[in-house]
């Protein structure tokens, strides 16, 4: 036994490595994991995590507007308003049911929300992030949907039910929940409409409850599911318990284009300024005019002074203009673009959008007179025929061009037949330069915002690693900045295994730890070669220094990375020169 030489972990990893290769070729390998994986950024935040203890109540209304100018463009009184208000809304909740003062005072109003607006200009969009942000449950349903089933009772607590299963079942969670009622407006009664006001003021009556308070069966009458359910609850607890929902702290948002408000309110300023007042000037913009509106203008477009009551939060979202949609393209975080993108990549094709193919998206968009909704019809429109046949053609890379969009079947008769008229591998360099230059620009303008953020010093170096793993792979900004700080705490950790492997402790310098990153995002090295190629550079140069001249600690500048052998020739020389050792002694130290 004694003869026999046990290989260290490495060499047995060498050998095996050996076989397979012998055997399977290169189709095989063995990978040894050397630091202990973590989990991947944001897989902590995946959907279904949803309990109330993960509300975050901590958040405070300009957190939440900072989040929400990410993703909005303009709409910054509404997102003013609704943060504020939704913020409050839930911190009040937590606050008086940490301090027990619960139901200290009657009467207190909960703050439900009404949108006006014009439809596709943010407001599901804001609505979802806050919900998205908060942790908070969220459902939506049209109030058109309401008048015409005539059981309004019944959609309501359906929506209450719809919160439940948002939340996993989890009825606490639920109960912060939000309940968005979109065409509101078409549940105004009409001074005109004799005929059908009973019903739609009916509609209104029957909201009054849940808006405020009620409790909600979660077990449906005679619903064989929900009575299924109950057998199950019971079989798993062995308890028949009570399951409702209570609407207390549900917060209602109700929203409408509104259509004919302006005028109402026009009328109404008219009439009051022959006594006095400010007067609306003819030329006014409608949603400088809708700033105006007040609960008396609601009650004459038709609805129950009740209702608007339980309404007390007013936020007025503007109309965008062919500008707005444009920056709303050209937002990182934009999912129209990113989807379009995604549906691309599926198919290995990288496409790209010049400023130029942007800007006539736009107009497309603006003209379908449908705010934001446009864009997503418009790039439908344009690139269908690509999306149908470039999979079939040998196409990696796609530069979408105004030429493409005006001219869709020749540019796709020039890409079938292989000719080279279609510029696309040129204009696809540019476009994606452009691209990786708008994306560096949008940091730098938002550079210590995001770096507050993520916790990461947003270096040149950094920045430029984010845009190209934003380039690279189809996610949000905040994703990739996420990413790059995964990889700059990951490399941080070979500080700590190298120490304790090789009893050597080394600090990588921020250029240093950029170019293993640029490594991780452009090579797609993993941090376990990236480990191991700093043992094979570093290990035998920094333990010769440290058991020579008891230096215990060495700063790894960046370009050691790129000349490892220069970096410790260097070393060596100085930290020798200090001790009065040359590097010849220790050769012959060797040799003894
Ligand atoms: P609505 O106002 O009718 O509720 P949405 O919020 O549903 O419209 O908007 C539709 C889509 O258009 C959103 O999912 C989003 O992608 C985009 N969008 C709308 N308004 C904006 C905006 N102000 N900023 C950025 N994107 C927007």
């Amino acid at each position: 036994m004694k003869d026999i030489n046990i290989p260290n972990p490495r060499e047995i990893e060498k050998e095996i490595s050996d076989f397979l290769a012998k055997k399977y070729g290169n189709q095989v390998k063995i990978v040894s994991p050397v630091v202990v994986p973590e989990k991947e950024h944001g897989e902590d935040t995946a959907a279904g995590s949803a309990q109330k203890d993960h509300i975050r109540f901590d958040l405070r209304p300009e957190e939440l507007i900072g989040y929400l100018d990410q993703y909005i463009i303009r709409q910054d009184a509404a997102k003013q308003v609704l943060a504020t208000k939704i913020c409050t809304h839930f911190n009040r909740i937590e606050h008086q049911r940490q301090t027990g003062t619960d139901d200290e005072f009657e009467g207190r109003i909960k703050n439900n929300i009404i949108m006006i607006g014009p439809t596709g200009v943010g407001k599901t969009y804001m609505i979802k992030l806050i919900a998205k942000k908060l942790g908070v449950p969220f459902v939506k349903a049209d109030a058109t949907k309401f008048s015409e089933t005539g059981y309004v009772g019944g959609d309501v607590e359906d929506m209450v039910r719809d919160l439940v299963r948002e939340s996993d079942n989890d009825i606490d969670l639920a109960q912060y929940g939000i309940i968005y009622i979109d065409e509101i407006d078409k549940i105004a009664g009409s001074r005109q409409h004799y005929g059908t006001d009973v019903s739609r003021t009916g509609v209104q009556r029957t909201l009054l409850k849940p808006m405020e308070e009620t409790e909600v069966e979660l077990k449906v009458p005679h619903d064989p599911i929900s009575m299924i359910q109950e057998v199950e609850q019971f079989r798993k607890t062995g308890k028949r318990e009570k399951r409702s929902v209570n609407t207390r702290n549900i917060l209602f948002i109700v929203s409408g284009a509104f259509s004919e408000l302006p005028d109402i309110i026009k009328t109404r300023t008219t009439q009051q300024s022959i006594g006095f007042g400010a007067k609306i000037s003819n030329s006014a913009e409608p949603t400088a005019i809708l700033c105006r509106v007040k609960a008396e203008d609601l009650v004459e477009y038709g609805f129950e002074s009740e209702f608007i009551g339980r309404l007390p939060v007013r936020s007025v979202f503007e109309r965008l203009s062919q500008k707005d949609l444009l920056s709303i393209l050209k937002n990182p975080n934009n999912p129209v673009i990113l989807s379009k993108r995604l549906d691309f990549a599926t198919y290995g094709i990288d496409v790209r959008f010049s400023d130029e193919a942007l800007d006539l998206l736009a107009q497309h968009a603006y003209d379908e007179n449908t705010g934001a909704r446009g864009l997503v019809s418009a790039i439908e429109q344009a690139l269908i025929a690509f999306e149908t046949h470039l999979p079939s053609i040998n196409i990696r890379r796609f530069p979408v061009t105004p030429e493409v969009i005006a001219n869709p079947e020749t540019i796709l008769e020039e890409l079938r037949s292989g000719r080279e008229t279609f510029p696309g591998k040129a204009e696809f360099a540019r476009i994606a330069e452009e691209n990786r230059n708008t994306i560096i620009d949008y940091i730098k303008s938002n550079r210590k915002k995001l770096a507050d953020q993520y916790g990461l010093p947003l270096s040149e170096n950094r920045i430029e690693a984010i845009a190209d793993y934003y380039w690279n792979n189809v996610v949000e900004i905040g994703t990739a900045i996420g990413k790059i700080k995964y990889f700059y705490d990951r490399i941080k950790k070979i500080e700590i295994d190298f120490y304790n492997r090789h009893d050597v402790n080394i600090v990588l310098e921020e250029d240093a730890i950029d170019f293993i990153a640029e490594k991780m995002t452009n090579q797609s090295l993993n941090i376990d070669q990236i480990y191991r190629r700093l043992s094979d550079d570093f290990e035998y140069g920094l333990k010769l220094v440290r058991d020579k001249t008891g230096k215990h600690r060495f700063f790894i500048p960046g370009y050691a990375m790129e000349e490892p052998e220069a970096f410790l020739d260097n070393l060596i020389k100085t930290e020798f020169a200090k001790h009065n050792l040359t590097p010849e002694s220790i050769k012959e130290d060797r040799e003894q």
